[in-house]
Order: C-alpha cells, then sequence, then structure tokens
C-alpha cells in the first residue's frame, strides 16, 4: 500500500510538474526590456531589409508569392540557421481560376531545444501570419495585410535567437537537461498562404493554406506527450492588419485572456520606460487589460486561427476592431504604414516571446551605434 501510495504521489508530482513547466512565464527585468531590439529601420517601406522586398503582390501561384517565400527562407538560411525549415504544399481550385489546381506553400519554421527528445515532448509557442495577398484588385499589396506582420516575425526570431541559444546552452552546462518531468519549449513561426477570398469569403473560399495545414497536422502522429504537432503548439497567436497607427485589439477569447494580459502588460511596461515610440490615445495597443471573463462573446474575426480554434488549439488573436481605414484598398501599401507602430509592435511582441521562453538574463546587450552600422554593411548581401 505504502509503495502504491509513492507511485501515485510521484505520478501527481510529474503532472504537477508538467503543469508548472507549460505556465512558466518570467517577466524581464527592466534592464532586459530595455535591450529589446526595435528593428530601426528595417522596417523601412522603400529600404528596409526585412520589409520592403515583401511590399509587392504575392498572389499565391504567381511569381510574387514566389518572392515573398525566398525573401523568409534566405532570411533563415543566412541569419538564423538553426532554425529548421520546413515546408508545407497543397493545391486547390479557388472559384476565380476555374479547374486550373493553384498551388498553396506554407513555410513553418522553428526551434527546439538541441538536446534529443522525441518530437512530441516539445510544445511550441507559434506565431503566424499569411503572406499571400488578394486576388483582385490588380497590384493590391497588402502592407498591413499581412505583409508587415510577416516583417515582423523575421524580426522576433532574429531578436530572440541569440538568447535562445544561451539560455539552451548553459542549461546543458549545468545539467538541468533531460529529467524527463517535464515538456520542453520550443518557438514556431509559420508564413501561411492562402489566406484570402478570391471572389467572396466563404467557407470553402478563404484560409487554403491554413486549413490544409491544420488538418495534415491533426492526422500527423508523433512520439512524445503530445501525439500530434497540433497539439504540441502550446498557442497559436496569429498577427494580422498590424501596422497602421493607432490600433486598437481587443482580448477576443476568454481562455487565452491570461496570454493577452501579459502581452497587454508588456506594452505597459515599454511604455513606462518610454521605451516605446508612439503615444496612442485615448487607449493602448491592448485595449482589453481588464475585461472580466463574462464580458467575453462568441463573436471573433474569421483567419487563418479558424481551422486551429476549431481542433481545440489556444489561440491568441492580434488584429484590430476596427479593421484599418486601408483593408482591402489599393491604399493599403508601404505610404499607409506608421513605422514608429510596426517598431513598437516589434519591441511588445519580442518581449511577450522573450518571456514565455524564459529568457530573462539572456537577452545580448543593443548593439552600439557605430557597431551596428558596421554589422549593417557586412551583412547587406545576407537577405
Ligand atoms: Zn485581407
Amino acid at each position: 500500500m505504502l509503495s502504491f501510495r509513492l507511485i501515485q504521489s510521484r505520478v501527481l508530482l510529474q503532472l504537477l510538474l508538467a503543469a508548472t513547466a507549460a505556465l512558466a512565464y518570467t517577466r524581464l527585468s527592466d534592464a532586459s526590456l530595455a535591450r529589446v531590439p526595435s528593428g530601426d529601420d528595417d522596417f523601412d517601406a522603400t529600404s528596409g531589409k526585412l520589409l520592403a522586398p515583401i511590399l509587392i503582390p504575392r498572389v499565391p501561384g504567381t511569381p510574387g508569392s514566389e518572392k515573398a517565400r525566398r525573401h523568409f527562407a534566405d532570411f533563415f538560411a543566412a541569419q538564423l540557421p538553426r532554425w529548421i525549415v520546413e515546408w508545407h504544399n497543397s493545391t486547390s481550385v479557388t472559384p476565380a481560376t476555374g479547374d486550373e489546381e493553384v498551388p498553396f506553400v506554407n513555410l513553418v519554421v522553428r526551434r527546439d531545444p538541441p538536446w534529443a527528445v522525441a518530437e512530441g515532448d516539445v510544445a511550441r509557442l507559434t506565431l503566424a501570419a499569411h503572406y499571400d495577398s488578394l486576388y483582385r484588385p490588380e497590384g493590391f499589396i497588402g502592407a498591413v495585410d499581412s505583409a508587415a506582420p510577416c516583417a515582423l516575425l523575421m524580426h522576433v526570431a532574429r531578436s530572440v535567437d541569440r538568447a535562445l541559444t544561451s539560455k539552451w546552452d548553459a542549461m546543458l552546462a549545468n545539467g538541468e537537461v533531460g529529467g524527463g518531468l517535464e515538456e520542453e519549449k520550443g518557438l514556431q513561426i509559420i508564413f501561411i498562404d492562402g489566406e484570402e477570398a478570391w471572389v467572396e469569403w466563404t467557407d470553402s473560399d478563404s484560409l487554403y493554406g491554413s486549413r490544409a495545414l491544420a488538418e495534415k497536422w491533426e492526422s500527423t502522429s508523433q512520439e512524445g506527450i503530445h501525439s500530434t504537432p497540433l497539439q504540441s503548439i502550446s498557442l497559436f497567436m496569429l498577427l494580422d492588419l498590424l501596422g497602421a497607427a493607432e490600433p486598437r485589439i481587443p482580448s477576443y477569447f476568454g481562455k487565452t485572456h491570461w496570454a493577452y494580459q501579459h502581452l497587454a502588460a508588456a506594452e505597459d511596461r515599454l511604455r513606462g520606460l518610454s521605451i516605446l515610440e508612439t503615444r496612442p490615445e485615448p487607449h493602448p495597443f491592448l485595449v482589453d487589460n481588464q475585461k472580466r471573463s463574462y464580458e467575453f462573446t462568441r463573436g471573433f474575426v474569421q483567419d487563418d486561427h479558424v481551422p486551429f480554434l476549431e481542433r481545440g488549439v489556444d489561440v491568441l488573436h492580434l488584429i484590430p476592431t476596427p479593421f484599418p481605414a486601408v483593408w482591402h484598398t489599393m491604399d493599403d501599401d508601404g505610404a499607409h504604414l506608421d513605422i514608429p507602430t510596426l517598431r513598437d509592435w516589434a519591441k511588445i511582441i519580442t518581449v511577450f516571446v522573450a518571456e514565455w521562453m524564459d529568457l530573462e538574463g539572456f537577452l545580448p546587450p543593443l548593439q552600439q551605434d557605430g557597431e551596428k552600422t558596421d554589422t549593417r554593411h557586412s551583412k547587406k548581401d545576407e537577405l
């Protein structure tokens, strides 16, 4: 009986540790907040290395779409080689293109802890944005929809990459790995194709890439705590329509309001330390920090999270309500972006990711101006 109880309490301990690991979220110190990079002129609409190359029409199956994909893949290959790159291909007919099968290509990049664990033992914070642009009007750019969010995700990956390496190296050196008692934390970014409707938004004419990916990940089995790649998503954080001034981002889901509050706290602390450039009035970007559980309704915005939400994945949706005034017009271009707002988003989201990944103490100092200039020159061809 005694040994049975011991076994029971060990199981309980394991469950408790797993739950603690899933919820662990360590605030950055003020000193670390000051180290979070803004991306500087990488978000410039005409010359920014992250953003400018994808401010082009990116209709699925066209050369612009291929060019955007290459931009992401080349960036990770050249600057973030530790990230694993995975392509996810599907095809579909659309109401605008007749019998022709249009290709939809999602790009998934991820970093998992370097020690050997079963694929399913890693729970991944998953950030996503769509990179396709509207089929009509012809020549539509889609700067906030969603080239700028894609550039933000590239920036976030770059901003935490060294800290992830340092943290995991330190854990290995201290023998803190391989206990097998808790799931490991990974980070994953998805550049999604085919979000837009070709004719009119319906269940079948929209979300081509995300529907195919969620279906694939639900039906793929893997070893470990989480039996599918879908279950390995700890939080699906979707960015859309970001880059216009004075956004108002509600908290859409009671279930993930705790994560929203962490993000809102990051914005609040960064503003308190005068680290952000914008001074939005009368409310911050994230308006719903004080929202109560009974205030949540079933209303939400249709977007790439839906196929994941329907399958039980926790979702944090960063999309403004109301939409930016330029939404689905020819004015949604680089000239109408508010770059200080973008740089502030870059910081806020990087802080959230760094806190989620427990990177306190591991963020490298910001490069000095002179040093930065040198690095930029030498990195000029890397994109
Ligand atoms: Zn759109």
